[in-house]
């Protein structure tokens, strides 16, 4: 792309090509300036090899008197198999259909300009470009000199800066077969098969089977406990892909990776900061903290983000409990509750005050399992204030309930003044701080997923080992719905 923030600001209302003006200046650069020009019969499209900062393809359709444009990051093609990335950039004059040569120098998109290819160009979206563009799905017939055939175009979930889109071939007679099956040599061919096959269940569920990326090391044991493989991994997370990420859309999420899996003195990060060499469609969100760092989160907005950082080792995402349109302010409330010494039949005594007492307040309230040996339960947050009104209330009523049950439960920080009794943390209420959210796996060697609870299956036979990646799975598909949904702003569930 020229430049970062070429992608960020397209489709801002405002007069035709704006934008496009606004980058441009018109006295150094031989680019035409945006005066009108009369559609073609036949719209047209083309694509310009660019050698920008990094070479990249614009990818231009004639719509609405302009050109709508995408920069794709590497060559186009023609295998379906293949799909690249376009992110979306401002729309351009018809006249930059023509436009070949230098843009100098300090300029906006310096370097060289040529045509790749171009002709004219059927919609098949089934109503107005514009429309289908507005909904994130275009599908195109090309008849370019090297492009020819059914294109598509999908939008992925963004970041409200810049919009990540996918240009797809769609099988027809001009796409060109992938690469394993020209393969004659029939060990590659066994080995391809064999990998297709592998990653066929682990992909359907993914929405158009539109990854961007391979998957690797299927085979590899991440959970030698339980024999469990990153194939299974990768296939649990894309199947509850749609239950995990309302939860985990547009928040600050640091990542909790073991790529070597789950054994004694294996790796075990816990990222932050998102490395530059990850793909450039995985959105980013610049936070500083409170000494003054700046940190790149990955937002998990999407099943491709979602499954590129599983495929990166990842097994537990945190999110923080607030949403990056307003960090300071958390949409949710967690009472932590931590066994310390006692048994979980106690957890579940102290869970169930807690659930009367908020049932008083008139909040709705949720209960899951942490993945691990505690419980979490959780309230939207909606009354006014941010993280310190939160905890500040977070603690009140844990206190009521350490008052109402003495024996076993106790808000005490120091662990030595909890004499073995359950803890009630509310502490992780603080801006910066992460939760674990229901539906994620837990680095830990029985495998176990943080699984949302409906509150009268709290009872004295509940055995939270029960949800690991396989039987937690099985439960969800048979709920196939989200016990959590109320938990979360409304918005927070739009796709
Ligand atoms: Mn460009």
């Amino acid at each position: 792309m020229a430049a970062p923030s070429a992608a960020r600001t397209n489709n801002r209302p405002g007069p035709l090509l704006a934008e496009y003006k606004r980058k441009r200046d018109f006295t150094k650069t031989a680019e035409p300036s945006a005066k009108s020009a009369k559609p073609h019969k036949q719209p047209i499209f083309v694509i310009q090899e660019h050698h920008a900062r990094h070479l990249h393809y614009d990818l231009r359709l004639e719509a609405d008197g302009v050109l709508k444009s995408w920069a794709v990051t590497k060559v186009p093609t023609t295998a379906p198999s293949i799909r690249r990335l376009a992110v979306r950039t401002e729309d351009h004059p018809l006249e930059y259909a023509d436009f070949e040569g230098d843009i100098p120098e300090g300029q906006y998109g310096a370097g060289h300009v040529k045509t790749w290819d171009r002709g004219s160009y059927e919609n098949l979206s089934g109503r107005p470009l514009p429309e289908a563009l507005a909904d994130g799905k275009v599908e195109v017939q090309l008849h370019g000199k090297k492009l020819k055939g059914r294109f598509a175009l999908i939008r992925m979930a963004g970041d409200g800066r810049r919009e990540n889109w996918l240009l797809i071939k769609m099988k027809d007679e001009h796409a060109r077969s992938s690469p394993e099956r020209k393969s004659k040599d029939p060990a590659r061919l066994a080995r391809a098969n064999r990998t297709r096959s592998r990653i066929l269940p682990a992909q359907r569920p993914v929405l158009a089977s539109t990854l961007p990326f391979e998957f690797t090391n299927l085979d590899k044991v991440m959970f030698p406990e339980k024999g469990y493989t990153k194939g299974d991994v990768i296939r649990y997370y894309a199947a509850v892909a749609h239950l995990l990420l309302p939860h985990l859309r547009n928040r600050p999420i640091t990542l909790e990776r073991l790529p070597d899996g789950v054994r004694p003195s294996a790796p075990h990060f816990w990222q932050k900061h998102t490395p530059d060499y990850y793909p450039d469609w995985i959105p980013r969100i610049s936070v500083v903290g409170a000494d003054g760092t700046r940190v790149k989160y990955a937002l998990v907005n999407d099943e491709p983000s979602l499954l590129y950082l599983v495929n990166q080792g990842t097994l537990t995402f945190h999110p923080w409990l607030s949403r990056v349109k307003d960090l300071d302010r958390p949409d949710f409330v967690l009472f932590d509750l931590d066994p310390g010494e006692s048994a979980f039949t106690e957890l579940i005594k102290i869970a169930k005050q807690l659930h009367r007492q908020l049932d008083v307040e008139r909040t709705g309230n949720f209960v899951k399992t942490s993945g691990k040996a505690g419980l979490h339960v959780l309230v939207p947050w909606t009354r006014p204030g941010g993280y310190d009104d939160a905890r500040s209330w977070a603690f009140s009523m844990a206190r009521q309930v350490a008052k109402k049950l003495p024996d076993i439960a106790t808000t005490e920080r120091s662990k030595a003044a909890r004499h073995g009794k359950a803890y009630i943390d509310v502490m992780q209420n603080a801006r910066g701080h992460h939760v674990v959210p229901p539906y994620v796996l837990r680095a830990v060697p029985a495998a176990t997923v943080s699984t949302p609870l409906k509150w009268n299956e709290l009872t004295g036979r509940l055995n939270p080992n029960r949800f690991d990646l396989k039987t937690a799975l099985r439960r969800f598909q048979r709920q196939n719905k989200d016990l959590m949904e109320g938990l979360l702003p409304r918005e927070g569930y739009s796709r």
